[in-house]
């Protein structure tokens, strides 16, 4: 079997993953791909050309010329940096049946596949390990209690102003595991040769130190 130098980081939301993916590919020197990123923006395109996933022509028309990049930690879509304009609670919300959709899947896909195939990657998701790189040299599954997620989207929201209470940050949280989990197309679960690793009681360095640690013992 082949095996890519890339760690596929893949898990539920507010686990860490994009954090802990982030600092991995700065102690590896390693690109870092946000796939979430990619379906926010790909959702957002299709808001602002006021196309439907009702609407076969126009949805065509935005899957046809999506041109979306990432640099760092930035987002950009047709150029423009959308990093924030990603992150509302509108999007969170109408990205929840954009990624359930298969014609944007299988574009996502192709493009997900065209940046990370040559490997130096740390790709974070929900399907990496199972679906768009099976063959990734490491596969982490990243999870932590409903709590304590929501405990960390709750304080991240409120860094970046945006008022929602614990509660509806924990409501939120359990609507798009149900939503990811369930989803006929490539749904959240673990590979089978995922390692599981439960974030609850670990702070973002533990977390990457023993994903660090997992790959260069795999390495040696
Ligand atoms: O990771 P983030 O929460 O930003 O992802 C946004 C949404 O995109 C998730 O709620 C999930 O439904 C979807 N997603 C997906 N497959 C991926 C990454 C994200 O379906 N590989």
């Amino acid at each position: 079997m082949t095996s890519l130098d890339l760690i596929a980081l893949d898990g539920p939301s507010g686990a860490g993953k994009s954090s802990a993916a982030k600092l991995i590919a700065e102690a590896l020197g390693w690109a870092y791909l946000d796939t979430g990123a990619m379906f926010r923006a790909t959702a957002l395109a299709i808001l602002r050309a006021g196309a439907s996933l009702d609407d076969e022509a126009s949805l065509r028309a935005v899957l046809d010329r999506l041109d979306l990049g990432q640099q760092g930690t930035r987002v950009f879509l047709d150029g423009e940096d959308v990093s924030e304009a990603i992150r509302t609670p509108e999007i969170t919300k109408f990205v929840t049946p954009v990624s359930q959709d298969p014609r944007v899947r299988k574009v996502l896909l192709e493009q997900q596949r065209a940046v990370g195939s040559k490997g130096g990657f740390v790709v974070d998701g929900r399907d990496i390990g199972t679906v768009v790189f099976p063959d990734a040299g490491l596969k982490v599954f990243l999870t932590a209690s409903v709590e304590a997620r929501a405990r960390r989207r709750f304080l991240e929201q409120q860094a970046k102003g945006i008022t929602m209470s614990l509660e509806e940050v924990a409501a939120d949280i359990a609507r798009r595991d149900h939503a990811d989990s369930t989803r006929a197309e490539a749904p959240l679960r673990r590979a089978d040769d995922a390692v599981e690793l439960d974030s609850s009681g670990l702070n973002l360095d533990e977390v990457v130190d023993r994903i660090v640690a997992l790959w260069k013992s795999r390495k040696a």
